[in-house]
């Protein structure tokens, strides 16, 4: 079978997250045709989507600008599969404790953008994350925290007492970059280890 994926592209890993996509999706036995998305038009077409991270603020506004926010959220009502990672994470929240950023209220949780501090303080760790059965290598990059979890929101993974890992339904979203390594299982717990609407 073969999965349409779309990768959100206004900043950030795409092919990274592609790569990623491609491998989970072959260590099922799966293909995966991988989209851009930089207008609207595409998203319908994607079975899963994947948010990357980069500026909270500039994605925000640029899915509004272009109408990709309405389709992600028809998406996810649609009980598709999202992966949402750091400024991803923090676009798909219900509250990204900022102002500037629109969010799209797809994952129940308040985040802290950059509470673990600047960019130099950027750092990898060995998660315990629900689901899998060893430590992810976990690199956090101006990452946000999860300050607060709703009641629709459960926590995958915590470091330093912090939840940095959480699903909502048929979204997943971390605050570390699971593209930046070549262990791809978060993304194959959040798109092939999630049970697919069909399209
Ligand atoms: N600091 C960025 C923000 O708040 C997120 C960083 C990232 O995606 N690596 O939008």
């Amino acid at each position: 079978m073969t999965v349409t994926a779309g990768v959100v592209a206004v900043q950030g890993d795409v092919a990274e997250h592609a790569d990623a996509i491609q491998r989970a999706a072959a260590s099922h036995g799966e293909d995966a045709d991988v989209l851009e998305v930089r207008k609207s038009g595409v998203v319908p077409d994607c079975d899963i989507l994947l948010l990357p991270g980069g500026e909270s603020t500039a994605i925000s506004r640029l899915l509004a600008r272009e109408g990709i926010d309405e389709e992600i959220r028809a998406h996810v009502d649609a009980g598709k599969p999202v992966l949402a990672t750091c400024a991803g994470l923090i676009v798909a929240s219900t509250d990204a404790n900022d102002e500037r950023v629109e969010t799209l209220d797809l994952v129940d949780v308040t985040v802290d953008r950059n509470a673990f501090g600047r960019q130099v303080d950027s750092f990898e760790a060995p998660l315990d994350v629900d689901g899998l059965d060893e430590p992810f290598p976990s690199v956090f990059i101006r990452a946000p925290t999860i300050a607060d979890v709703g009641p629709d929101a459960e926590v995958l993974a915590s470091w330093d007492g912090r939840p940095v890992a959480v699903r909502d339904g048929p979204v997943v979203g971390t605050s570390f970059h699971p593209e930046l390594t070549s262990d791809s299982r978060i993304h194959d717990l959040a798109f092939f280890r999630t049970e697919r609407a069909p399209v």
